[in-house]
């Protein structure tokens, strides 16, 4: 650069002949005067606020930018701990990273914190601690972040909320639930506070600088309840506001419906702090977060006051409309509680309110749940059951009142699942007449227990063969060829049709024309009984089911149930005087009479003196594997 015109590279290459210091000096004692001036200037004159430490944390010096940065005068920063500046033993996490870097033991650390500014201002800020390559010092910069903080904050407010009705958005609520849950497992003391060490921004999890989230605490958990509940909502027919009356109408409906929930959330008598979350989930769908919830009846005050807030008509621009909403209330201990299984229950529970007739709130009720599940769990398992051989049959005696002979067996139904044990018909005798599996099953049913009946009867020759009744469902008529299966089972097992009767209800053979009355007059010519099973619970037309081509009427058990002598309770006469009736009829129409649960020998004697030809009940067998029939065979002294 001394003068002489060179070559174009003369600029950048030292003039031969300069004489520089050794490496190793440079860096260190070799500095020239003139070099440590410079670097002083620098330093005071830089933009990043900058302090020089020595190995205690004390400020040997600070620049212009660092005193202006907290407010305090240059020279009183001198000899300060910078752990007290900028604030770094409040965290012990954070204080133990910056005493490695002092120590030596570590090259960097870089935290977040928020300062003040001596003046009260408050300011966000990056603060980054490093050992002085061959020097005893440690150098702090602060980089003031504010700026940068707050358009996050931005982002993530819009990030976070719906542009529709200001409410925290589905990410927010489901962002805040976690934290909920999390916060109140977590240990104490051991929780990851705003601010920690390494913490980049954007890592921050706080909602800070949005200003519009109710309070919430900061989830540590300390004096929590452990409960947590939920009011999961949703408008009645708010599709037909939006496909009436427009979008523009249907937004404003969700924006003043909001601001009525955030004044029910935030007037809960419950909570000394008051406000909840509210957030739309989205469509119509609301939910208010109840953290540290104090009971059910918190909620249920909360959801009432939903309620009838949304009750006052709503005027939209000159226009009143009036909603209603349904409301799933979930509250729970959070111990165990996941955000989806929460948001599931409140799914389910707002599903149910619905169902319910909608305009209301329902509690979720875990035995409903456990219905609905297990039936659900029945429903998928039924027909692999079937072939996997889960179903047995029990039978129980069906016997002569006048002589109590044991003249025939009805064969019940029982599923032994892998899962839920022995289940009893009522379980999942419906399920399968509505997903039509019951043709499968009771197929298998009609051939066990024709089998069953044929077996007995090779067993014991010398015995007057059982009978064996079947009970049939609707959908078997309907939906099957009945009458060829019954025709191809008896072929196959070798029973003779009159061993064999079919019971089924009134309701099912009630009206029945075409197909249905076709069945049972093809049945009834082959030889096989009809008895109609639960007389008395549905039409009790005898004059209509005369002319059907039945045999045996099932009186339900309700009317023997009225036969109460036993215990001392005066028999009802009405009851008495109606089956009397009923038996007289059958009989003059050529019916026999089965009644059913018999459970003492008072109705035993009363059923006997009415006339009643068979019974059936517990007084004489409860239903029973079919070894126990057989042994009942081997004792019977009535010879074939
Ligand atoms: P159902 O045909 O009226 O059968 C009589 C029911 O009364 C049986 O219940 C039996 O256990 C019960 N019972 C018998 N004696 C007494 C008594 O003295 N007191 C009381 N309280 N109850 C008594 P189960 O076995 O639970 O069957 C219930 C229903 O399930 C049956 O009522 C029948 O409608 C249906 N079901 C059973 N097996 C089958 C089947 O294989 N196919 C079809 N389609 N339905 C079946
Ligand atoms: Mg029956
Ligand atoms: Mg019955």
């Amino acid at each position: 650069m001394s003068g002489t015109p060179e070559g174009p590279h003369s600029a950048t290459v030292a003039a031969p002949g300069t004489v520089r210091p050794p490496v190793t000096e440079r860096h260190t004692l070799g500095r020239t005067a003139a070099e440590l001036r410079d670097y002083g200037a620098a330093f005071r004159a830089a933009h990043l606020a900058m302090a020089v430490l020595d190995r205690e944390g004390l400020v040997i010096s600070a620049n212009d930018a660092l005193a202006a940065l907290l407010g305090i005068e240059p020279a009183a920063l001198s000899a300060q701990a910078a752990a007290d500046l900028v604030d770094l033993e409040s965290d012990p996490r954070t204080w133990h990273a910056y005493r490695e870097v002092l120590d030596s033991r570590r090259s960097r650390f870089r935290c977040t914190r928020r300062l003040k500014h001596s003046s009260g201002h408050a300011l966000w800020a990056e603060i980054t601690v490093s050992p002085v390559p061959e020097s005893p010092t440690v150098l702090l910069s602060i980089a003031d972040i504010s700026d940068r903080r707050e358009l996050q904050a931005r982002l993530r407010h819009l990030q976070m909320h719906d542009p529709v009705t200001r409410l925290p958005n589905r990410t927010l609520f489901f962002e805040r639930l976690a934290s909920a849950l999390e916060a109140s497992a977590q240990v104490k003391g051991a929780s990851y506070v705003e601010g920690g060490p390494y913490v980049e921004g954007a890592s921050h999890r706080d909602d800070t600088g949005t200003g519009d989230s109710p309070g919430t605490g900061d989830g540590n958990g300390d004096g929590g309840t452990g409960r947590i509940g939920l009011c999961y909502l949703d408008l009645d027919g708010f599709k037909a506001v939006n496909d009436t009356l427009g979008h523009r109408t249907g937004d404003r409906l969700l924006a003043a419906v909001a601001s009525r929930l955030t004044e029910c959330a935030d007037h809960d008598g419950y909570t000394r702090s008051g406000g909840h979350l509210v957030a739309r989930l989205g469509g119509d769908e609301f939910a208010i977060l109840v953290e540290d919830s104090t009971g059910t009846e918190q909620l249920a005050d909360l959801a009432r006051s939903v309620l009838s807030a949304l009750q006052r008509p709503f005027d939209l621009g000159g226009q009143r409309l009036s909603v209603s909403a349904s409301i799933g209330v979930v509250e729970r201990s959070t111990a165990g509680t996941t955000p989806t299984g929460l948001m599931q229950a409140a799914d389910t529970t707002l599903y149910w309110a619905k169902a319910d007739g909608k305009a209301r709130w329902t509690l979720f009720d875990p035995e409903r749940n456990a219905h609905r599940m297990t039936r659900q769990a029945l429903t998928s398992s039924l027909r692999p059951a079937i072939e996997r051989d889960e179903f047995v049959l029990q039978y129980q005696p069906l016997v002569g009142m006048a002589d109590g002979i044991v003249g025939g067996v009805e064969a019940l139904v029982r599923w032994n699942h892998p899962q839920f044990g022995t289940l009893a018909p009522n379980r999942f005798i419906g399920i399968a007449e509505e997903d039509g599996s019951i043709v499968q099953l009771g197929r298998w049913v009609l051939r066990t227990a024709c089998r069953q009946a044929r077996q007995w009867q090779k067993d014991h020759p010398r015995v007057r063969p059982l009978f064996v009744s079947v009970n049939v469902a609707v959908r078997q008529v309907w939906d099957s060829d009945l009458v060829a299966d019954v025709a191809e089972i008896l072929a196959e097992t070798g029973l003779a049709p009159q061993l064999l009767q079919l019971e089924l209800t009134e309701s099912a053979v009630m009206g029945s024309a075409g197909r249905p009355l076709q069945a049972l007059q093809a049945l009834s010519d082959m030889g096989v009984r009809i008895a109609i099973d639960d007389f008395g619970t549905g039409y009790s037309n005898l004059a209509y089911l005369s002319r059907l081509p039945v045999s045996v009427l099932k009186l339900d058990g309700s009317f023997v149930r009225g036969f109460r002598y036993d215990e001392g309770v005066h028999p009802s006469p009405a009851d008495e005087t109606i089956v009397e009736a009923m038996v007289q009829l059958a009989h003059r129409l050529g019916l026999t009479v089965t009644a059913e649960c018999v459970e003492t020998s008072g109705q035993a004697a009363r059923l006997q003196r009415i006339g009643c030809d068979t019974g059936q009940g517990w007084l004489f067998s409860r239903p029973v594997a079919p070894e126990r029939i057989a042994e009942m065979i081997a004792v019977s002294p009535l010879e074939a």
